[in-house]
């Protein structure tokens, strides 16, 4: 098991396939000018099966999240699905994905044993999207989605980032659309781990902000807190139920204590938190020789230094981590 010191264990393993992306969110990624990993240092689909598969079979993983930097740019993904799938206790999987490309690849992503995604889409508005991303592909977006959801990629669920002044004005008009499309819509604080140090706490949108917005036009019940669990995001009934929306209020109302997740990024390294300063490599012991239990054992001693918290409820002392988010793996 994947134990920390504050009692916590980690059965949630996020897998960064690549730190590049074919979008560039403002929240996230500089326009230009980031340095990307080194192709030799990037794990291998074999070296990736071997760790995921000591995380399921040692360490007491039942989830598994790829994400990146853009996963589905990832050449052989399908395979390397296929493989986590095949792994014996076989761990759920999903995938975090901006969808650029998933309208061609949903299908065969399903087949593979790809159990669900989380597709990130901020705006219903073609024109915000660019100001966003950057680029022209909100259509490749909605059509990605609506092939996740064709493929029986089930829940499908939309994380939307707000931004103020940008499409902080969306929210009602994002759940509406999520509603009648089917699709479970979860809003995510802004955080600081963009690549250009740019977050401002006093700017952000907060999850009050948030709630504040979905009240004017839906009647949002809150759920019982102990359905929360480790799972980040608080949820309210819409309008009396069924539909749902989440918050992810990772600043103003961190989920620490209940933290579940244990972070692989792409270049094989162990992070046992999105704000940790500190890794621990995994790809060295891989590429020197280290047996399967070598590994789980510096895997367990990662996690077991895991922090309490994330430090963003210390805004004097907080820093900063030195990779940002595409290169950790969101
Ligand atoms: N490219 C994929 C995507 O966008 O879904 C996967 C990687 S992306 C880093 C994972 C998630 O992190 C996305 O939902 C994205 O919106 C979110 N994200 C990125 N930067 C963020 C930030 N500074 N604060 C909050 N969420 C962020
Ligand atoms: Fe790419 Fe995802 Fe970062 Fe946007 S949030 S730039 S899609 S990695």
């Amino acid at each position: 098991m994947l134990l920390d010191t504050y009692g916590r264990t980690a059965t949630d393993l996020r897998v960064s396939l690549t730190d590049r992306c074919n979008l560039r969110c403002v929240y996230c990624m500089p326009e230009e000018g980031l340095q990307w990993l080194a192709k030799p240092t990037l794990l291998t689909d074999d070296e990736i099966v071997r760790l995921v598969g000591v995380a399921v079979t040692r360490l007491g993983v039942t989830e598994v999240r790829f994400t990146g930097g853009e996963p589905l740019l990832r050449p052989g993904l399908t395979g390397l699905v296929e493989r986590c799938a095949a792994l014996e206790p076989r761990p759920r999987l999903s995938l975090t994905t901006n969808a650029i490309g998933l309208a061609r690849l949903a299908p065969a992503l399903g087949s593979a044993g790809l159990d669900r995604v989380n597709v990130s889409l901020d705006t219903l508005r073609p024109e915000v999207f660019h100001r966003l991303t950057r680029r022209d592909r909100h259509a490749d977006v909605l059509d990605g989605l609506a092939a996740a959801r064709a493929a029986g990629l089930t829940p499908v669920k939309v994380n939307t980032v707000l931004m103020p002044g940008v499409n902080d004005d969306e929210a009602p008009e994002l759940l509406a659309w999520a509603i009648a499309e089917g699709y479970e819509l979860r809003f995510i604080e802004q955080m600081p781990l963009d690549a250009q140090h740019g977050w401002k706490r006093e700017s952000m949108v907060t999850a009050e902000d948030i709630l504040r917005s979905l009240a004017t036009r839906f009647t949002l019940t809150a759920e019982e807190d102990e359905r929360r669990g480790s799972a980040p995001a608080e949820r309210w009934t819409v309008d009396g139920g069924p539909h749902r929306v989440g918050v992810i209020a990772s600043v103003t109302r961190p989920f620490c204590a209940a933290c579940d997740r244990t972070r692989l990024t792409a270049d094989g390294q162990v992070r046992s938190c999105l704000f940790a300063r500190e890794e621990t490599d995994l790809r060295g012991a891989l590429r020197s020789g280290a047996s399967d239990e070598e590994i789980a054992g510096i895997w367990r001693r990662a996690m077991w230094g895991k922090k309490a918290g994330s430090g963003l409820d210390a805004p004097d002392s907080f820093q900063q981590p030195a990779r940002p988010m595409s290169s950790i793996g969101g």
